[in-house]
């Protein structure tokens, strides 16, 4: 990661017209000479990775302070600087998204795998200020993408599984579907990669045997939503190795059982036309049963909303369907 302190202050000047440039240079110097004389695992100097993790969190478009937040993020843990240090240099916002997220580092090493699902309410609860999180998930990114990093196979897994257990799902309750589908992703390849790559030959061939698949059932519900007044856009994809993997664990099913390796997204104007979509698309083509799932009317408990339903569709193809209006979207895909 080279990049400097006015390259990422260009990207954030893009969507927060305020930031201060002075306050970024201040964070990026600070925390690049206080982790000086550290180094990765990978033998990178360890200011590449405060780094990267602020870069990552621009792309999310997060507010000035944040950013400064991940510069500086393993600081107080790793350096001789403590947090009344960074208050007195940076002020009290700051000192407190930091220390928020030097002790959930903390926090990291305190608890073993039995207690994930504590561990997650934990750290859902001891954030009050959800940056702090999003601090936390970024930092957990980076660690995971640069993992090779780390010669000791046994620290890698547990790192793995950690990840997995607590980070990912975190994420998924934040609704960051981003990074918990390239956290499961990631571990699971280093986790079990022979199942990972006897699923994704599989998932080839059944992409190749009918390549058009995707395109053709995309432009079928589509004509018939269109046939029917409905403004929508359509979208299909192959689910992710990971998920089809947890599915079959979860429901004890062979790869041939799963109904939903293709996945559609429709994307509607209004609350009346999902419900209208998902009409003609239960008219047109046989729901299966115990599928469908109305997070409109019962939203998750991170706000997401959706119809989720599955459906033997065209070609006789089994898929899943989502329909929700952009603005139930974009929440999805922040
Ligand atoms: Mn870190």
């Amino acid at each position: 990661m080279n990049l400097t302190a006015s390259q990422l202050f260009k990207k954030i000047s893009k969507y927060e017209i305020s930031a201060s440039e002075d306050a970024i240079k201040k964070a990026y110097n600070f925390s690049k000479k206080a982790h000086s004389n550290q180094f990765r695992g990978s033998g990178e100097q360890y200011f590449t990775h405060p780094l990267a993790v602020a870069n990552y969190l621009t792309q999310m478009k997060l507010d000035s302070s944040t950013i400064i937040t991940a510069l500086l993020h393993d600081v107080v843990e790793d350096s001789e600087i403590t947090i009344h240090n960074i208050r007195d240099e940076f002020g009290t916002e700051i000192s407190k998204l930091v220390d928020g997220v030097t002790k959930l580092s903390k926090l990291d090493l305190k608890f073993g795998f039995a207690q994930a699902e504590n561990f997650r309410k934990l750290l859902l609860a001891s954030s009050d200020d959800i940056r702090v999180l999003l601090v936390k998930l970024a930092d957990r990114l980076h660690n995971i993408r640069t993992i090779d990093g780390i010669k000791n196979e046994k620290k890698r897994s547990k790192i793995c599984f950690e990840t997995i257990e607590i980070f990912a799902p975190l994420a998924e309750r934040l609704g960051i579907n981003a990074i918990q589908r390239e956290l499961e992703d990631r571990c699971f390849a280093i986790l079990k990669p022979e199942t990972r790559d006897s699923i994704l030959k599989r998932l080839k061939l059944i992409y190749s045997q009918d390549e058009s698949n995707i395109p053709y059932i995309t432009k079928e519900i589509e004509t018939l939503l269109k046939k029917n007044n409905i403004k929508c856009y359509v979208t299909g994809r192959i689910k992710s190795s990971y998920s089809i993997w947890k599915k079959m664990q979860y429901k004890n099913l062979s790869m041939d059982q799963l109904s939903d390796i293709m996945a559609f997204r429709v994307i509607v104007d209004d609350v009346p036309n999902c419900y209208k979509s998902l009409g003609l698309l239960h008219q047109d083509y046989t729901a299966i049963m115990g599928r469908f799932k109305d997070y409109i009317s019962a939203p998750k408990r991170n706000g997401y909303q959706s119809l989720h339903s599955s459906l033997i569709g065209p070609k006789k193809t089994r898929i899943e369907v989502q329909i929700r209006t952009s603005i139930m979207n974009e929440f999805a895909l922040n």
